[in-house]
């Protein structure tokens, strides 16, 4: 079983209290692509500039990635900058650049409109729809978003939520996407918009699966040091989305274990700069991980 993730393929300059780095990759479908790897073999749809480093190209083979997907349009590459507070929490968009993803329109190779499990990473809905429109009957669709298209492409993006299985969302974007501050209360209300299945990501206190049998609350393994959070959101689904395309059994079993080798990816991902700390573990450090977290919600 494989799995298909489209959304964008960076370059970020992150500034955080400590030190600043510009033009690494990153991009949602770079963090989710990479994570997925661990456990699936992956197919990257994007679009990058000529700006884009060869460098990076190498990363993404050496995690195996498809990149039939992957197209290099004249221009230059989205590229995003943020600045992180001291708590590392909180974030500021310095500057979004759309670059080639503005006109990018994907025409999937015909091997990937055949996979079963589907990651629309963040990225414009109607980029996400137009992915989803060239896929016949995938297994499972999951889509994760962010405030900027809840504010600039509300219509879109809800009705892409009617044709998704599951949404995976922040707790401050599940609470703009609802008008509902309290997340327990704001799942019940995502679900009346399409997705049988809701994930809200708590940042370092976890994440909750809301789904048809009830609840699931997930921790996030604890880190003593924090580096940088950026595509910690985008790390957790891919791991999720490629976890899940590896295994048999039951879908909501899959799901509860998914979100806790989506976690522990992600905590990777937190412990460096962009991809720097992720692409240099091991499918061995998850698992690890993994079993300490086990052991440390066993009571
Ligand atoms: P996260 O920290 O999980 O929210 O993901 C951050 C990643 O999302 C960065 O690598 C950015 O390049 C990417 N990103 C930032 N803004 C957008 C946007 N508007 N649409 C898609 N991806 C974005």
């Amino acid at each position: 079983m494989s799995l298909l993730v489209v959304g964008t393929t960076a370059l970020d300059s992150i500034k955080t209290p400590y030190a600043e780095n510009p033009r690494l990759l990153g991009g949602s479908a770079s963090h989710a692509a990479i994570a997925a790897s661990f456990f699936t073999k992956t197919h990257l749809v994007g679009a990058v500039g000529d700006d884009f480093p060869r460098k990076y190209i190498n990363l993404y083979r050496k995690h195996g990635l498809n990149l039939d997907g992957l197209q290099q349009l004249a221009g230059q590459t989205f590229h995003w900058s943020g600045e992180y507070e001291v708590n590392m929490n909180n974030r500021q968009t310095l500057d979004t650049v759309l670059g080639v993803i503005e006109n990018f329109s994907p025409t999937l190779p015909a091997a990937y409109t055949k996979l079963p499990y589907v990651l629309l990473a963040n990225i414009a809905p109607d980029l996400q729809a137009n992915v989803l429109d060239q896929m016949r009957r995938p297994k499972f669709v999951v889509a994760d978003t962010m405030d900027l298209w809840l504010n600039i492409a509300r219509e879109p993006l809800l009705k892409l939520l009617k044709r998704i299985d599951c949404l995976v969302l922040n707790d401050s974007e599940a609470a703009q996407l609802v008008e509902e501050d309290n997340v327990i209360a704001a799942m019940p209300r995502i679900h009346k918009l399409g997705p049988k299945y809701v994930i809200v990501k708590k940042g370092e206190h976890g994440s909750i699966l809301s789904s048809p049998k009830g609840l699931f609350i997930a921790p996030a393994y604890p880190l003593k040091k924090v580096v940088d959070p950026t595509g910690a959101g985008d790390s957790f689904v891919g791991g999720l989305m490629g976890y899940l395309a590896n295994q048999q059994g039951g879908l909501e079993k899959k799901l509860r274990a998914g979100i806790i080798q989506g976690s522990v990816t992600a905590s990777f991902c937190c412990e460096g700069f962009g991809l720097q700390k992720t692409a240099r573990i091991k499918k061995a450090d998850i698992t690890k991980r993994v079993r300490e977290l086990t052991r440390m919600v066993d009571w």
